[in-house]
């Protein structure tokens, strides 16, 4: 008989309700692709928080099996760049939105989507990054391609406590930013300082409607909460400086006028790390194992079991996760 391995799905019937249950799977329940892989670690980033929950249109194939970071090894590939036995990682491509995804004990995907481990890290310490972390390395890389450095002044970081924030903040401040950290939880100031913050602000200071120009505070940002305090991250950014956009904690909307764009010259850099090509995705993986400090990434992740998974989608949309979270598959 078939093994069978443990899975997350997602589902609803035709008055559109969704449930999600806990379920015994076969290989032949997966969906189409090349390469199989034992999963060994996975993530709950916000967007499965958002799939679990329901709050937002992330799962567009019913039933799915949700989950789009995970970290494992080949278990029989069909695809010429893998063999059984190679470890690898996966972000995004659609996985856990419209192929079935990582909350499960095997998933079936192709090849192309697939980077190799790197040596620098465990599954479980590539799953502690998982897309929140290669988002804030995109973002980073980002900025510089912006032609941006710390000469230029202070970045801020919003959602600091968050997974993004917190991989951000750390990065920055490894490559020598002075970090400004916005964030709704005043009890995380001593965690954030520990990533390298050098001053924190009450996110209360940003996420409330603005003006279109605000005093040059700083010269580069990473945004994870979109909005108002976007808007005002904008507002507030110094002359020639850059922004990288890749998150909507607060929304999705964007309440900003042109002023800082044709008066200061500001850049805003969107970001999508779901899509990115192949190059930039190994480019990131490359970076984030020379400027992530190890006992950082240590810090701000917390491990949870696969049984723990719904719940912590629940607390994430809640804005009640510090940092990361990773599910050892076991
Ligand atoms: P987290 O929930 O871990 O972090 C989000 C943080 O935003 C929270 O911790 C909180 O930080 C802050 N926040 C939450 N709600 C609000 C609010 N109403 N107003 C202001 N701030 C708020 O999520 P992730 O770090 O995993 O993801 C962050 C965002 O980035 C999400 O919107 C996600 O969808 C997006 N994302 C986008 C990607 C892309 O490719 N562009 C890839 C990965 C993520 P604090 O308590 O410190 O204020």
């Amino acid at each position: 008989m078939d093994e069978t391995f443990r899975a997350i799905l997602i589902s609803r019937g035709p008055d559109k309700v969704q449930r999600v249950d806990r379920v015994e799977l076969t290989p032949a329940d997966l969906m189409d692709g090349d390469v199989d892989v034992r999963v060994e670690a996975t993530t709950v980033n916000y967007k499965d928080g958002l799939a679990i929950t329901g709050k937002s249109p992330v799962v567009r194939r019913w039933p799915m099996i949700p989950g789009v970071d995970l970290a494992g090894t080949v278990i029989s590939s069909r695809n010429p760049d893998w063999t059984a036995g190679d470890r690898v990682v996966l972000n995004g491509w659609g996985v856990g939105e419209v192929h079935y995804g990582a909350f499960a004990g095997r998933a079936r995907l192709k090849g192309e989507w697939l980077v190799p481990l790197p040596d620098a890290f465990t599954p479980s310490e590539a799953m502690a990054i998982g897309t929140a972390g290669y988002t804030a390395m995109l973002s980073v890389m980002a900025l510089e391609r912006a032609g941006l450095t710390p000469a230029a002044g202070p970045a801020i970081v919003t959602g600091a406590s968050g997974g993004v924030g917190s991989v951000a903040v750390s990065l920055l401040a490894k490559l020598g930013w002075h970090v400004i950290a916005s964030t709704g939880r005043p009890e995380e100031a001593d965690y954030l300082k520990g990533l390298g913050a050098a001053e924190i602000v009450d996110r209360r200071e940003l996420s409330e409607p603005g003006k279109p120009l605000a005093a040059e505070r700083w010269a580069a940002g990473i945004d994870a909460v979109g909005s108002h305090t976007l808007a005002n991250v904008l507002a507030g950014t110094k002359r020639g400086g850059a922004i990288a956009a890749c998150g909507l904690a607060q929304g999705m909307d964007l309440p900003v006028t042109v002023a800082p764009f044709i008066l200061r010259g500001v850049s805003l850099l969107g970001i999508d790390s779901v899509m990115a090509d192949k190059a930039l995705r190994l480019e990131a993986w490359r970076r984030l194992a020379l400027d992530l400090d190890p006992a950082h990434l240590a810090s701000l992740t917390t491990k949870i079991g696969f049984d723990d998974i719904e719940a912590a989608a629940h607390r994430i949309v809640e804005g009640g996760v510090r940092g990361r979270l990773v599910v050892e598959m076991g």
